[in-house]
């Protein structure tokens, strides 16, 4: 034992926004916690992920309602700037990605903040490789527990010629101070396809590149096929079913071989998808296999006696709302407070596209798989009244998925204007069960979007 190491209650791998809120309410309860961080207090979301890209798309939406002015509501000439972006994201999103405020948000509530890598050594025992001055080696031992909440980093796949190029991840699309010429995007998820139409809209050639047969993969093919339409009409070329073989960097532009053809691209952003990194942590030492891409956890998020895990690293989801969620019921189960185990039969995301793609709960597909008699309806919000108003941009359409026999949603998809706003009604039936006779009854406002899931109800039969 060295004069730094320290007994606490409970100590938290890694501060992203489910580790930060554990650590805090923790510590706000009177127990001794540590949070151990090896980059920044508040994780990807506030400097790598939601909050600066959803600046990002605000500025870019700013710019295609400023053109969609023009034969609407006079002429309007559009000029775009990337300085008062990149401005916004150094200064009001990330201090220039420093965390001073988050960091004294925990230690004011009583937190021990330790910066630096931690890893499981022994049960109850984390051992903090750490950084900067001083640096070396920190054991913590906890008396109640571990919590690991140490999120997932970018994965970048296997492909010849990548590894040693200076390809963008998010971290670097979201940390840039140019747009680039021409960008292309490896991977058509949330997160290509919003930081592509972003550059799109900002002047940038953008070509998206997708193995699987659609956009947006995870969700409803109508959802994909209806981005790859919009992003196409915007000029990005949209390629799905395709896989990158090669990308060669001669200096100043990327090559990406794919399906015998040659795109080429001044950057190239790699969006395809996240990994965990479990040995890194050291689960081995209190029983979890390594080579697992996610911790088992049960309804508690128990995943060994005396640790926890939340967030992306549990593959329920990488959400900012997941992870809370997640951290919510973790303090509880700490404290010994009255808690219900988590539900995930109602999960809801957003991709921040415009249109906004906005689902909860089952696709059609999944509900299928799961053997579920299915009723679904698909109605188009330019048909609706206030689509029809829209007129520029309106672009969407409701889908649900009916549990026929039980006559409650199972799913749900808001696609359009405002999908991500619309989806709460949506997820409020899907969450709570609410009969679809029951949601057919409602007064919908009108002329408003959400009143689209009246005509989708109608389509159900
Ligand atoms: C571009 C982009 C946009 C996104 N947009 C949204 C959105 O709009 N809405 C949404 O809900 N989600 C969004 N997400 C996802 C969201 O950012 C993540 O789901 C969320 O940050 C996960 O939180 P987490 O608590 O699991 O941990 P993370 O945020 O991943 O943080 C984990 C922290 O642990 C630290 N750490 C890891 N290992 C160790 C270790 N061994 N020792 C010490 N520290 C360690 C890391 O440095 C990191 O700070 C987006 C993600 C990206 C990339």
């Amino acid at each position: 034992m060295t004069e730094r190491d320290q007994d606490v209650d409970v100590v938290v791998i890694g501060m992203g926004p489910g580790g930060e809120y554990a650590a805090g309410t923790l510590a706000q309860a009177g127990l001794a916690v540590a949070g151990v961080e090896a980059r920044l207090v508040g994780g990807e979301c506030p400097y790598w992920g939601c909050v600066p890209s959803k600046m990002m798309i605000r500025a870019a939406d700013l710019l295609m309602e400023g053109r969609r002015v023009n034969g609407m509501a006079g002429a309007a000439r559009i000029d775009p700037s990337w300085a008062p972006v990149a401005r916004r994201i150094r200064d009001e999103a990330t201090d220039n990605w420093d965390d001073k405020v988050a960091a004294d948000r925990f230690t004011g509530k009583g937190g021990i903040l330790v910066r630096g890598h931690g890893r499981i050594t022994a049960s109850g025992e984390v051992t903090v490789t750490r950084f900067g001055p001083g640096g070396g080696r920190q054991v913590l031992r906890a008396r109640r527990g571990i919590v690991i909440a140490a999120g997932t980093a970018p994965a970048v796949p296997p492909i010849p010629g990548l590894a040693g190029t200076p390809y963008w991840t998010n971290r670097e699309a979201i940390e840039t101070e140019q747009v680039p010429g021409s960008l292309v995007v490896l991977g058509g998820g949330a997160v290509g396809a919003e930081l592509g139409q972003v550059f799109a809209r900002f002047g940038s050639r953008v070509t998206v590149v997708e193995g699987k047969g659609r956009l947006l993969p995870m969700e409803e093919p109508e959802a994909g096929d209806l981005l790859a339409e919009v992003l196409g009409r915007e000029g990005i070329g949209v390629h799905t079913g395709q896989h990158v073989t090669g990308v060669g960097h001669n200096g100043a532009s990327f090559t990406v071989t794919t399906g015998g053809r040659e795109l080429t691209g001044d950057a190239l952003l790699v969006a395809t998808g996240r990994r965990t990194d479990l040995a890194a942590v050291g689960t081995g030492a209190v029983g979890i296999d390594e080579s697992l891409p996610a911790i088992p956890v049960d309804g508690y998020l128990r995943a060994a006696p005396g640790v926890w895990a939340l967030g992306d690293i549990t593959g329920r989801g990488a959400f900012t709302h997941m992870s809370m969620y997640q951290a919510r019921i973790v303090v509880a189960d700490i404290l010994g407070e009255p808690v219900s185990p988590a539900q995930y039969h109602a999960v809801p995301r957003v991709t921040f596209t415009d249109p906004e793609v906005g689902a909860v709960g089952l696709t059609e597909a999944q509900a299928r798989e799961r053997g579920l008699q299915v009723r679904t309806s698909v109605y188009p919000i330019p048909r609706s009244a206030r689509g029809w108003i829209h007129k520029a941009g309106n672009d969407g359409f409701i889908k649900l998925v009916e549990e026929a026999g039980a006559g409650v949603l199972v799913g749900a998809t808001s696609a359009g204007p405002t999908g991500g706003e619309v989806l709460g009604a949506l997820a409020v039936a899907v969450h709570a069960r609410v009969p679809v006779p029951v949601m057919r009854q409602m007064i919908y406002a009108y002329p408003t979007f959400h009143r689209a899931i009246e005509d989708a109800l109608a389509g159900l039969g």
